[in-house]
């Protein structure tokens, strides 16, 4: 439960979708899904998708993601995206450092900390992945890891910025697998990030929201949301489900 935290929910819909497909199942949301108080709505769906998402949210609660960010604001860097590219569709959250993204195209924990720089430099909201490997939870080191994640991703932020960031662990294990982590795991990894971000943030760490992500179903999200620490959810393969994403958004 989050107190003074709004809780967060953010689709992923990682490479899914064409854009009109998107456009399509953005409006299908934005029919389903009213405001709740306390509750924050995203959906980050592929790049090429986001004008057509960005038309079919038009006066809907739900706000705009994007899957990742470059650091630079422009230059000779092809095939990347900057922050006021993003910013002038309308992205308002970005996604950084999604573990597919640090597993298939490299990713370190130093370029994920300039693409929160960049994200931090605009009006986006960071919203940075962590999580450990199961060898890394077998060998007992997944708070070590996801400790180490945190600092190297945060270093340099300023405390004054500690609301507009969001951390998300989601445990390598769990994304896609349909083995969400345990609730007594979330809740001591959670307590965990908390302990890092006031080390880095100091008492502003509190403002900083930690969602969850790993096999988030309708099944599973009302225990999810009730469990202390947990600030909201990254949704991955039931983002791409209309329903099944409502169900998750409307959790008691
Ligand atoms: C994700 O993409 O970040 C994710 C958690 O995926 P899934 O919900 O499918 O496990």
């Amino acid at each position: 439960m989050s107190g003074a935290r709004p809780a967060l929910i953010v689709g992923n819909w990682k490479m899914h979708r064409t854009a009109a497909e998107s456009a399509s199942l953005a409006r299908e949301l934005a029919e389903r899904l009213r405001p709740t108080a306390g509750r924050e709505v995203a959906i980050a769906p592929p790049f090429t998708a986001l004008p057509g998402v960005a038309a079919a949210l038009a006066g809907s609660p739900i706000a705009l993601a994007a899957q990742d960010i470059f650091w630079e604001s422009e230059g000779p860097y092809t095939g990347e995206i900057s922050a006021l590219m993003l910013q002038d569709l309308g992205v308002r959250h970005v996604i950084i450092g999604h573990s597919e993204r640090r597993r298939h195209l490299g990713e370190t924990d130093h370029m994920v900390n300039r693409k929160v720089a960049a994200a931090l430099r605009s009006d986006l909201r960071p919203l940075v992945c962590v999580g450990e490997a199961e060898a890394e939870r077998l060998a007992g080191t997944a708070a070590a890891v996801v400790r180490d994640q945190v600092l190297r991703a945060l270093e340099g932020v300023a405390a004054g910025e500690a609301a507009r960031l969001a951390v998300a662990y989601e445990p390598i294990w769990a994304i896609g697998t349909g083995r969400a982590a345990t609730p007594g795991d979330i809740v001591e990894m959670h307590a965990g990030i908390r302990v890092t971000l006031r080390t880095l943030l100091g008492e502003a760490g509190d403002a900083t929201r930690i969602l969850y992500g790993g096999s988030v179903t309708p099944a599973n999200i009302d225990g999810l949301m009730a469990s202390q620490g947990v600030d909201g959810a990254l949704v991955g393969g039931a983002s791409l489900k209309a329903e099944d994403f409502a169900r998750i958004c409307d959790y008691r």
